[in-house]
């Protein structure tokens, strides 16, 4: 069983999980490549060809649990005190997306439709994980690298996390951007892209449907995100042909990191609006003031002291250059 404290001074949540005991014995296989199917818990969807039968071979796309989950979907959503504190039980889903059933292919090197089909993935989970009441905010990442945190095996993946309760940091996002609609009435990230299409300078790529860009004050060198031009507080509701561009331009952009940095490690994150199902009195603007987006965080050292003490980061690029080495590094396709 895992629990989740709640930081009564900072409000920051954190997971303790007992759950992650010595992998399950794979004789050196991988549990993620095609043929392999058993090695995984069931699948919960998969794409394949017609009269594929579950968890096993033929399909393009897949989804699992998570065989090591932090949290536990089938438990009880518990929120309780203790003393003083704040806890939750650790209810929430845990799951693997396997973006290609071929080992040895990273997601910038898969075709556009396939990269497609995973954002479809993608966006049937946030779908149907909203759809339960117990889940505040659903979250999509992606480790890629060792220095990212993605453990074995290497096989192209993304994992998808449902939370009883809002991450700081997201908090942070959606206080910051609610802050904003109050004043000024607009979108604070349809104001972002307004100026960088005005100014150019921080501008990566731009497509019919999104813009990539380094932001503003970037924590890390090559920090790089990728906004919709239509503003919309949830990635589940793009259209297709929006999917199909974000495909492109997520390909476009990974292969100029890949190309720019010496090691390819990355953290891509999805923030998609939080579960207006439970707590709808707290989002009330949500839909004018949140813009749904992709932030991607290139991994070139660990964060040092300074920066885990104070939460201030120090950047030895600034978004400017790092734009231009990116627009001069475009890969062809
Ligand atoms: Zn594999
Ligand atoms: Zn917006």
């Amino acid at each position: 069983m895992s629990v989740i404290r709640r930081n009564p001074i900072t409000g920051r949540w954190v997971i303790f999980s007992d759950e992650a005991g010595p992998p399950p014995p794979t004789d050196g296989r991988c549990p993620f490549c095609e043929g392999n199917e058993a090695l995984t818990p069931h699948e919960i969807i998969a794409w394949g060809r017609d009269g594929r039968e579950h968890d096993s071979e033929g399909w393009s796309v897949r989804v699992v649990p998570n065989a090591h989950p932090l949290l536990r979907i089938e438990s009880r959503l518990e929120l309780f005190a203790e003393g003083m504190y704040d806890a939750a039980s650790g209810t929430g889903a845990h799951e693997v997306i396997i973006e290609t059933p071929e080992h040895k292919r990273s997601l910038a090197e898969l075709p556009r439709d396939q990269v497609a089909r995973v954002l479809a993935a993608y966006a049937e989970r946030i779908n149907d994980l909203k759809g339960d009441k117990r889940f505040r905010c659903i979250f999509i990442f992606k480790n890629q690298g060792a220095e990212a945190g993605a453990g074995l095996p290497g096989h192209a993946h993304s994992q998808v996390i449902g939370l009883p309760v809002t991450p700081k940091a997201f908090k942070e996002i959606l206080v910051g951007a609610r802050q904003h609609f109050l004043i000024k009435e607009r979108c604070v990230f349809c104001d972002i892209l307004q100026e960088e299409m005005d100014m150019g300078a921080r501008l990566v790529e731009v497509t019919e449907h999104f813009a990539a860009l380094e932001p503003y004050a970037s924590r890390h060198p090559f920090e790089t995100w990728i906004l919709p031009r239509r503003h919309g507080p949830d990635f589940e509701a793009v259209t297709d042909a929006e999917r199909d561009d974000l495909a492109g331009l997520l390909i476009s952009v990974l292969g100029r990191l890949e190309k720019v940095l010496p090691r390819p490690a990355y953290n891509l994150f999805l923030y998609s609006g939080p579960n207006r199902k439970t707590n709808p009195d707290r989002w009330k603007t949500l839909a004018a003031d949140f813009h749904w987006h992709i932030e991607i965080l290139p991994r070139l050292f660990y964060e040092a002291g300074f920066e885990v003490g104070s939460g201030l980061f120090a950047n030895a690029v600034t978004p400017e250059t790092a734009a231009k080495v990116l627009r001069e590094a475009e890969r062809p396709l």
